[in-house]
């Protein structure tokens, strides 16, 4: 299969470091606020990627971080007068929350930046013996990128350039314009952390170490794929790869992968424009599951457009292949049927023949279409059989063990009535059909629909 790498910035053959195995890290959000459209994107994009590689049948170790220690958290927990812990400890389950409900697999393993800080401070003592870093005193340790090389490669920026061409950005004491800080030394009132050998003065991690510290301990030396958002490119990620490889001098991450932007109603995602939605926000009007489709159908590398309009959209195609679900366990069955074996497997190949070409998810998105109207043909004219009736679902099964937006057993609902459907169905199995159908009547009168079939009983 083929992947676009942002370094080579070419479509590359997959050819893992591990035959088999996938080892991938996705910067993670800084936790001082809710999740936004933005953290949505990243994370529901890599995740229909990791769920492709577990597809394919890859074994996939996915590291993804919550930065919980950097300026954004030190202001936020200022000004509500609390320490940077309790703000993560606040915000993580948020996250973790929006997560789920998007469906997103709950990662190999989510570190927290301040649990590296070993490693933090083991990197930066090693770059100052090097060279590659200098200490600006009272104020912190820097990496000097003008001793790296390759600093600009995956940017793809000259560092000349990069070095002269923004005065602002310079600072009196530093080197280089884009020298960026490794280690800032303590001040009154901030979390800090000491370096057991004395090497390094008491302080706290910059951002872009957290990453490289994280990755180093929990994925090794060179890993895969680094993944994130296309606003990491530079300077994050540039200055990620120049920290870990001078730190290992070999090959920090094999491919680097990002995802495009969110626009909100035409309009990029911006600060200026104050017009970050928050997930749990957007959850109020439209199904997570509707929420992820839109995410999902659009290729990761593009923008994609969050509007009314597009969640409208993404929920009326969605309904279409739930529907068809609907239908395939609601259908009455018919004894016999020509077996559609052949025609699960040629749309499943169709399917996967877009996803290896770096995830062309309108493509595969359109092969399950195709495979709906097909089956929803055959059904008009001749019914289905129970064997071909399993066939379709099993498809449907494959394809959303990748896309992750289907239904298989009910709808979601509210606590209050999952209460009545659990209520009811154990109503059922101890055939009390008069408390069953009174339940019935008052999940009908909540909106609710209920289908009882021979696989069970589903509500929508
Ligand atoms: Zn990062």
């Amino acid at each position: 299969m083929k992947i676009y790498n942002t370094f080579s910035a070419t479509v590359q053959d997959l050819e893992p470091i591990s035959t088999g195995q996938i080892s991938m890290y996705l910067c993670g959000p800084t936790v001082y606020g809710k999740g936004h459209l933005g953290h949505g994107r990243s994370m529901v994009a890599f995740d229909l990627i990791r769920r492709y590689f577990l597809f394919k049948g890859f074994k996939v170790t996915f590291v993804t971080n919550f930065t919980d220690i950097d300026d954004k958290m030190l202001a936020r927990a200022k000004e509500e007068g609390i320490t940077v812990k309790e703000l993560a400890d606040k915000i993580i389950p948020l996250y973790e929350s929006d997560f789920d409900r998007l469906r997103v697999l709950r990662p190999s393993l989510r570190p927290l930046a301040t649990a590296f800080i070993d490693r933090m401070l083991i990197i930066t003592k090693d770059l100052l013996q090097k060279d590659f870093a200098y200490e600006i005193a009272g104020d912190g340790i820097y990496f000097d990128v003008e001793k790296f090389s390759a600093y600009g490669k995956l940017s793809k920026q000259k560092l000349e350039e990069l070095q002269h061409g923004s005065r602002i950005a310079v600072k009196d004491q530093k080197r280089g314009a884009s020298d960026f800080v490794l280690w800032k030394y303590k001040k009154e009132g901030e979390p800090s952390w000491t370096d057991a050998d004395g090497v390094v003065a008491e302080g706290r991690p910059g951002w872009h170490i957290e990453c490289s510290a994280m990755a180093y301990d929990l994925l090794g030396e060179t890993f895969d794929i680094h993944a994130g958002g296309q606003d990491l490119v530079f300077p994050h990620h540039e200055c990620e790869i120049a920290q870990s490889e001078a730190y290992t001098g070999k090959q920090f991450a094999k491919y680097w992968m990002h995802n495009g932007f969110v626009n909100i109603e035409g309009e990029k995602m911006s600060k200026s424009l104050n017009n970050f939605t928050t997930l749990d926000d957007t959850f109020k009007s439209y199904s997570p599951l509707v929420v992820r489709f839109l995410l999902i159908s659009t290729h990761y590398r593009s923008p994609i457009d969050f509007s009314q309009s597009s969640l409208e959209q993404a929920k009326v195609s969605l309904a279409r292949i739930q529907d068809f679900y609907w239908r395939l366990v609601t259908e009455k069955l018919f004894p016999e049927n020509e077996s559609i074996a052949e025609i699960c497997e040629f749309y499943l190949s169709e399917f996967e023949k877009s996803m290896d070409q770096d995830f062309e998810i309108s493509g595969a998105i359109g092969a399950v279409f195709r495979f709906v109207k097909k089956i929803n043909a055959l059904i008009d004219k001749g019914g289905i059989s129970k064997n071909n009736r399993d066939l379709a679902i099993q498809y449907l099964e494959k394809i959303d063990s990748v896309l992750g937006v289907l239904n298989f057993d009910q709808a979601e609902f509210n606590p209050e009535i999952l209460a009545i459907i659990e209520a009811r169905n154990k109503a059922r199995l101890e055939k009390d059909y008069a408390k069953s159908d009174s339940l019935r009547e008052e999940l009908t009168t909540k909106g609710v629909q209920s289908i009882d079939t021979d696989r069970g009983s589903f509500y929508r």
